[in-house]
């Protein structure tokens, strides 16, 4: 392999946000002084000419040194997006590209959505005047479906791709195929194409992680170098016991540093939304027991659900005299740098798949994070000066983590890619060059459920028009599959309604101090048929009330009178938004179609037919002694409390989601007729003679 190392020059620049004379000039020039200061800044002249030499190049970079926010500015300086092309950069996870593309809007001075924009599922801010479009990994897939050359890129940059996710994981592989294809077709036309002038595919795949042979090596030894990052040295503190409440730790640990340590602020690893939620209230309630004088921490959470306004307020200095501790999921181990951090607390956990292909079950478990991820944790803590990192588990511990996370085609259901891949015309998923090979077991348990769901045929080719359509759908293809049953069935507008409802995260707000209030006002939404139902009148009853308060009000106030709505309804308003969003977008998409969209009225009888139909791989049947046993892995599960069938415990169920916490839980459920499996599913379940 070949290594370069681009060094960066020694930065003595004025480098902290706070100070008095950063302060007093203009945020352009703040922007313009901190773009100066990133170690990518010295070695931008050198980057452009290895990323015009060579069509495949591995960049290695410390996180913070700028890789994802300047490369692709540098790429535009460089003249990469002459002739109305674009630079694409994917990103495993959405906030980050959310994030990102607000901050590279910024930074060019530009609206977002003009020059620079970003597309996720469901949300794309691009126009025809974006240049520099950063996007899911995911959403960079669906756009291959459509345009098999990426016809609009002159650059395709596949960022953290360390991360390996299986997006991540088969863009890579799928990249290689696209720039073959892009090279033949150059020679083929004569450098024509579709009305432009054809150029080859630069690809260029970064990664925070030192070890860049994995990816050099998958490209036949391509070129990698590494960009030198600014790294301070970081104190490492272990506990001298397990603990056996690591977010009661955490907020020990918190206030240790806020009362005992020097100015700085704190970046706390947690698993995921509830748990940030909870420490968040706790920090402010305990700031309350404390004098006056010492109140100012100011906690700021970052994870995926949240609001997108609320995302940015993470980077944004401490008012003055305040420290922030920033509570975030792993996105803030790699994905995003926060600016301030001095002291990270990381309690050594992460929220992981897993997939077991014999039961088709996926979870998502609460697991150790490995030596890598701890690694990168520290690191955040030493990026503007000498820094502190408290590991929240003894130091024996850390010997026995692995040394790094499982790649996710590993440990993930592939029904979503292989519908993709055999849709992108790529037929033979065991022969697939992966950088590294999903189990046998569980290509052959996804391209059974593909058949199972009508997307492939007997010998594992794209059934059309079916499999394409689910294909082209954002959708799990369950979810895809749903839609195309219900135009069949005449309630395509309750099942549009429905996917979107099960899109977003809870529907309802379950405050714990309220929980009987909430569950008495939400009685009425309460449909004796099961979770779809209600969701379904949550959606109709909100609808309804919002038409009425349109006829004769400002958005604004709408909007006011809905939340209002919302909360004494104990309905999540921000869930409700994000699902009328959704409805709107793939009832777009089936419309393009050529669906027409009818609605079955009160004949719900057809409507519940339609879920059994769909979801027949996820049924239930209660036991003897009232559990229930799922008809496909032959597991005993239990319905979960949030249902509203977990009283009433009807004979038979077909429920969306299995999870697994102190048990195995089936959420979503619809009370079916048993008979229904057999008629609807006959492939599937043969009736007993
Ligand atoms: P890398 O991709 O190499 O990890 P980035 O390009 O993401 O680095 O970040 C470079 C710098 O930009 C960091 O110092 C970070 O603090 C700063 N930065 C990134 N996003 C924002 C933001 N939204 N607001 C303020 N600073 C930001
Ligand atoms: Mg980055």
């Amino acid at each position: 392999m070949t290594q370069g190392e681009l060094k960066s020059s020694v930065l003595n620049s004025n480098q902290n946000p706070n100070s008095p004379v950063a302060s007093s000039l203009s945020k352009r020039q703040k922007i313009a002084e901190h773009k100066k200061t990133l170690p990518i800044a010295s070695v931008e002249k050198r980057l452009i000419e290895e990323v015009q030499k060579n069509d495949i190049l591995i960049i290695v970079g410390e996180t913070g040194s700028g890789k994802t926010t300047q490369l692709p500015q540098f790429l535009f300086n460089a003249g990469f997006c002459r002739e109305g092309k674009m630079v694409g950069i994917s990103q495993p996870r959405r906030i980050a590209a959310v994030t990102v593309a607000k901050r590279v809007a910024e930074e060019c001075d530009v609206q977002l959505g003009q020059r620079v924009g970003y597309s996720i599922r469901f949300d794309d801010t691009t126009s025809s005047s974006t240049r520099l479009k950063y996007m899911t990994d995911g959403f960079l897939l669906r756009e291959a479906l459509v345009d098999p050359l990426l016809s609009r890129y002159s650059v395709i940059i596949v960022d953290e791709a360390h991360e390996r996710t299986v997006h991540t994981d088969v863009l890579l592989a799928l990249l290689k195929k696209v720039q073959r294809d892009r090279s033949k077709a150059v020679d083929e036309i004569g450098g024509v194409l579709k009305g432009r002038k054809a150029s080859p595919l630069k690809l260029i795949i970064m990664s925070a992680s030192l070890d860049a042979r994995v990816f050099s090596e998958y490209y036949g030894g391509a070129r990698a170098v590494h960009v030198q990052g600014r790294q301070f040295p970081v104190d490492i503190f272990y506990t001298v016991h397990p603990e056996s409440d690591y977010v009661d730790a955490a907020l020990v640990t918190i206030f240790q540093i806020h009362l005992g340590e020097k100015e700085g602020d704190i970046l706390v690893f947690l698993t995921g939304q509830d748990e940030i939620e909870s420490v968040e209230r706790l920090v402010q309630e305990r700031l309350q027991h404390l004098p006056e004088d010492k109140r100012k921490l100011l906690p700021l959470a970052i994870f995926s659900a949240l609001p997108s306004e609320k995302q940015m307020r993470v980077f944004a200095p401490a008012p003055i005299g305040f420290r922030k501790v920033v509570l975030a999921t792993n996105i803030a181990e790699t994905s995003i740098t926060i600016p301030g951090i001095r002291y990270v607390v990381d309690p050594g956990f992460v929220k992981a798949r897993s997939y077991n292909p014999s039961k088709g079950m996926e979870s998502l478990d609460v697991v150790p994070t490995s030596k890598a991820q701890a690694l990168q944790r520290s690191g955040r803590a030493g990026r503007e000066g000498p820094g502190k990192c408290f590991r929240l588990y003894p130091e024996r511990e850390f010997e026995k983590l692995d040394d790094s996370t499982k790649p996710e085609i590993k440990r993930c259901n592939l029904s979503n890619v292989i519908l993709q891949l055999k849709a992108l015309g790529i037929d033979d998923i065991v022969g697939f060059d992966f950088i590294d090979k999903p189990s046998r077991s569980s290509i052959v348990k996804a391209l059974e459920e593909l058949r199972l769901l009508g997307a492939l045929t007997d010998d594992c080719k794209l059934e059309k028009p079916t499999g394409d359509q689910m294909a082209r759908l954002p959708l799990d293809p369950v979810y895809s599959k749903a839609l195309i049953l219900a135009n069949q069935f005449n309630c395509l507008e309750e099942m549009l309604i429905t996917v979107a409802m099960l899109s977003v995260e809870s529907i309802f707000y379950d405050p714990r101090e309220k929980r009987e209030e909430a569950r008495i006002s939400r009685n009425h939404f309460a449909s004796i048929e099961g979770d779809h139902l209600t969701y379904l009148s949550v959606y109709r009853e909100s609808n309804e009330f919002l038409e009425k308060r349109k006829a004769e009000n400002s958005e604004a106030k709408v909007d006011k009178i809905m939340g209002k709505w919302c909360k004494d309804n104990f309905v999540n308003s921000r869930s409700l938004k994000h699902a009328r969003d959704i409805y709107r977008q793939i009832r777009g998409n089936v419309e393009q179609m050529g669906f027409n969209v009818s609605s079955c009225g009160d004949d719900l009888l057809e409507y519940r037919r339609c879920l059994a139909a769909s979801f027949f791989l996820k049924a239930a049947q209660r036991q003897m002694d009232g559990t229930y046993r799922a008809l496909e892995s032959g597991e005993i599960v239990h319905i979960h409390p949030t249902s509203v069938l977990f009283r009433s415990k009807p004979e038979s169920v077909i429920f969306n989601e299995l999870m697994q916490t102190s048990k195995k839980y089936i959420k979503n459920l619809t009370r079916i007729d048993p008979l229904w499996l057999a008629e609807l599913a006959p492939h599937h379940y043969k009736t007993e003679e």
